[in-house]
């Protein structure tokens, strides 16, 4: 008989968002005429920019003949689009186009990046948390079985809560992987320039290697919080990040993304060996081998973002949502909770009163405002007592859950 991956077996049973389709559809079959407003998960609602549908239907039309027909591309994307990301992204932070490995998708390369290291590596993550981090690594063999918490043992949690701002203390146990998400997924919290530069150097430090996940760059608006962590000196040595369409262009069913792996970034060949090699080498052998690439149509697409005219379209899609944001930020300081994310952010992070249980408090808002949003518990033990809300909804969906809301009693 054949064996399976037993790592699969320690990982969670059912998927958060699941349980919260579960419960939505159990509510709707019995309040049928009820109109429920979704602020739950985080896709955005907004169509494609007018400059990325052109550069899509162009590329479309340029299959139909012969001159314009592509077949297989590069794995590692066009230059085209990496010397567009160069350009627009990265200026001045030393980064070549070569180093940008598009795909189709962050969640693709986050999840996979981590094949490139020893399977006794250690590695910490933020909690709550955005479960690919965690999960990822559980199936290549670095969880281990959860305990009742839900907390693997071969893994560093490092605890990220109000008081102290959703930063992370730096670990007491040396890992080899540092996963940061910044502006964060689900906590809406940041790490600004002096904070950042913490991590770089602890990183370099301690040889660890910093996943830097920037899938919501677009939407800080604070001038001390960096874009990129190439924008701190000394991280080309020690972090790859990763980029997403996804959110700041609508692209989450188009799918476009890219990872930064720095051809500087060196990780020992063996515990204590003293000879190197560079990451970007066997990501590109990686990528060549079991990846063929992003399709050229939406590599074009991808493209027609970093335009003038599309960046300002997105620029404008990013403030619709931040708007929605802001507005259920507002919504819920005036019930008195303490309120976090909604700034730098599309996401508000609440503090349930006295600690409720945030599975209840979903319960509640479904049934009594019809209002979904995303219990923290399943952003790992940290999220326990508090509530992920999006701005991803449309305005005046997300306006009538805020007048909804002012009705609710918490
Ligand atoms: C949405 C999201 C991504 C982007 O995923 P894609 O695969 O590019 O759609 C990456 N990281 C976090 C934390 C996210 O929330």
């Amino acid at each position: 008989m054949s064996v399976i991956n037993a790592d699969y077996l320690n990982l969670p049973g059912s998927y958060l968002f699941s349980e919260i389709a579960r419960r939505v559809s159990a509510h709707a079959a019995s309040n049928p005429a009820r109109k429920l407003i979704r602020l739950g998960i985080g896709d955005v609602t907004s169509p494609l920019p007018p400059s990325v549908i052109r550069a899509l239907h162009k590329a479309v039309d340029e299959q139909a003949d012969a001159a314009g027909f592509r077949g297989y591309g590069p794995e590692q994307g066009y230059a085209f689009l990496r010397e567009a990301v160069v350009a627009d992204a990265f200026k001045g932070h030393g980064i070549e186009a070569d180093e940008i490995f598009v795909s189709d998708g962050a969640k693709c390369d986050i999840g996979n990046l981590q094949e490139l290291f020893s399977s006794d590596s250690r590695v910490a993550i933020t909690d709550p948390v955005y479960p690919v981090y965690a999960d990822s690594n559980v199936m290549a063999g670095r969880g281990g079985a959860p305990d009742a918490d839900g907390r693997f043992a071969g893994i560093i949690y490092m605890p990220c809560t109000a008081d102290k701002d959703f930063i992370p203390e730096l670990p007491r146990e040396r890992p080899d992987i540092i996963y940061l998400c910044y502006p964060n997924n689900p906590t809406g919290g940041v790490l600004r320039r002096n904070e950042l530069k913490k991590w770089v150097d602890y990183a370099r430090e301690q040889e660890s290697v910093i996943f830097f996940d920037a899938a919501y760059e677009a939407f800080i608006a604070d001038a001390d919080v960096p874009h990129s962590i190439y924008e701190i000196e000394g991280a080309r040595e020690v972090a790859v990040e990763f980029r997403s369409y996804s959110k700041m262009a609508g692209f989450t069913g188009l799918r476009c993304g890219y990872a930064v792996v720095p051809r500087t970034l060196l990780c020992r060949n063996a515990r204590g060996a003293m000879q190197k090699t560079a990451l970007h080498g066997l990501w590109m052998r990686r990528q060549t081998t079991k990846y063929n690439g992003c399709p050229y149509i939406v590599q074009r697409a991808a493209e027609a973002a970093h335009s003038p005219e599309g960046k300002g379209e997105c620029a404008a899609l990013v403030a619709a949502y931040m708007r929605n944001a802001g507005l259920i930020r507002e919504g819920f300081v005036r019930k008195g909770l303490t309120v976090s994310g909604g700034v730098n952010a599309p996401y508000v992070w609440l503090r349930l009163p006295e600690d409720a249980d945030s599975w209840d408090f979903f319960d509640r808002l479904l049934r009594e405002a019809g209002i979904v949003g995303t219990p923290g518990a399943g952003f790992g033990p940290s999220g326990k007592g508090c509530f992920r809300l999006t701005g991803f909804g449309n305005a005046a969906d997300t306006e009538e859950a805020m007048e909804r809301l002012a009705a609710f009693s918490l």
